[in-house]
């Protein structure tokens, strides 16, 4: 399994300054090969990232000798980046797997995020400190925490810090936990996550509390002079305050999930996709400033190294209007109602927790009638890519039961 430790770096002012060329040399590399790879496309050649690495390392001592004053790495990462892009591209475009990668374009300079890839044979890590190629050590704010092969780094900016993230292949471990005890989680706005416990999980208030001074910096920097260096100033003070308001926000999802991960077998949650975030009830959820999908991707990538695994309920599963007690369906309940009654048997909830407890127990019930060769001892000890393959079954079995279907045939047709 790989895994990225991202550690804020102490560069001096000389390093700093290195940073900041090689990445400038990989944005140019990136930029110089699209448009070679836009003219040979339009003289009807097959352009590859093979090829135009070649080219450019033919051209580059005579053409480009700046670029020896950085890292061998930092161009040739950009050229292989560019390759994933179009290859992204031409895959999404000729398979149609409703995916859409775009078309890779021109990084602009301060549009994108800044960043340089050193290879693991460039670079050294002893205790809190990077040998990094041309500069030496650069002191890091913590030691690496992951032991396991390193396979790269990648040095980036956000806002004035820096980091370095290094890519380690970490040994996956069988893991036997002794605790089997499921969860279902309902996410939503009010409370960010609400358990079928009945703990309730809230979303920091860092956007709110920081969206007035948000506002107040994003409109000085509209009234700065363009080019002077006070709109400079103004420009960084915001993307600080952006990167303050990720950060608050990052944190809280790493405790959330991990928390969550450790202390529960199996989790039952939503399979919300990200992209039907933006429509009908799941609007608001996007608008709360709450991450799902990376909160989604962190429980996936987390559980099964708690030993651990995930359960998906449909999307279409009516988890808040099911009564949980006779099974009848509650159309009239809108967004508005904060509680839950059944207009037949009377139940009255919270409706979060109830919709939280609906989730759990559609989610055991996938495991119990999922027929396949872990049986009903859905998350027993088995290896983490095993757990991970079998919650993906899950997922599929889930989805072919909302819509009365074997796993098979469901897996042949597409959500829209
Ligand atoms: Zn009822």
């Amino acid at each position: 399994m790989t895994l990225a430790h991202k550690i804020a770096l102490v560069p001096t002012l000389e390093q700093e300054t290195y940073f900041r060329k090689a990445c400038g040399t990989a944005r140019f590399a990136y930029n110089w090969g699209l448009a070679r790879w836009n003219e040979l496309y339009a003289a009807k050649e097959k352009p590859s990232a093979f090829s135009i690495k070649k080219e450019l390392n033919s051209i580059k001592s005579e053409q480009f000798p700046w670029m020896y004053e950085v890292t061998k790495c930092a161009p040739e990462a950009a050229l292989a980046d560019l390759g994933a892009a179009f290859r992204n591209y031409f895959r999404d475009r000729n398979k149609k797997t409703g995916k859409h990668a775009k078309r890779p374009t021109f990084k602009k300079k301060g549009r994108c995020r800044d960043s340089f890839y050193v290879s693991n044979d460039q670079f050294v890590i002893e205790g809190k400190r990077i040998r990094l190629p041309h500069i030496g050590f650069v002191a890091m704010r913590e030691s690496l925490r992951f032991e396991g092969r390193i396979l790269g780094a990648a040095v980036c900016r956000e806002a004035d810090r820096w980091f370095v993230a290094v890519q380690v292949d970490v040994e996956e471990e069988p893991v036997k936990r002794k605790n089997q005890a499921p969860v279902g989680i309902d996410l939503g706005v009010l409370h960010a996550a609400t358990l079928s416990t009945g703990r309730y999980y809230d979303a920091p208030r860092s956007l709110a509390r920081n969206l007035r001074k948000l506002r107040r910096l994003s409109r000085r920097l509209s009234r700065r002079q363009k080019g002077g260096r006070n709109r400079e100033k103004a420009k960084m003070r915001l993307a600080r305050l952006h990167c303050r308001i990720a950060n608050i926000r990052h944190d809280w999802t790493h405790k959330l999930t991990t928390n969550l991960t450790r202390r529960y077998g199996v989790i039952a949650m939503e399979d919300l996709a990200v992209g039907n975030l933006m429509q009908g009830r799941h609007l608001s959820r996007a608008i709360a400033g709450v991450g799902f999908g990376e909160m989604r991707r962190q429980i996936v990538y987390k559980a099964p190294r708690h030993g651990g695994c995930v359960v998906f309920v449909d999307r279409f599963f009516p988890s808040s209007k099911l009564c949980r007690q006779c099974e009848s369906k509650n159309n009239a309940l809108t967004l508005a109602d904060r509680t839950f009654v059944c207009p037949v048997c009377n139940h009255t909830e919270d409706r979060d927790l109830h919709a939280s407890r609906n989730i759990l127990s559609e989610g055991q019930r996938i495991i119990r009638t999922t027929q396949g060769p872990w049986g009903s001892d859905a998350c027993g000890q088995m290896a983490a890519t095993k757990r991970t393959r079998f919650a993906s079954r899950l997922v599929e079995a889930g989805r072919a039961q909302a819509h009365g279907k074997t796993p098979e045939e469901s897996s042949r047709r597409t959500h829209v």
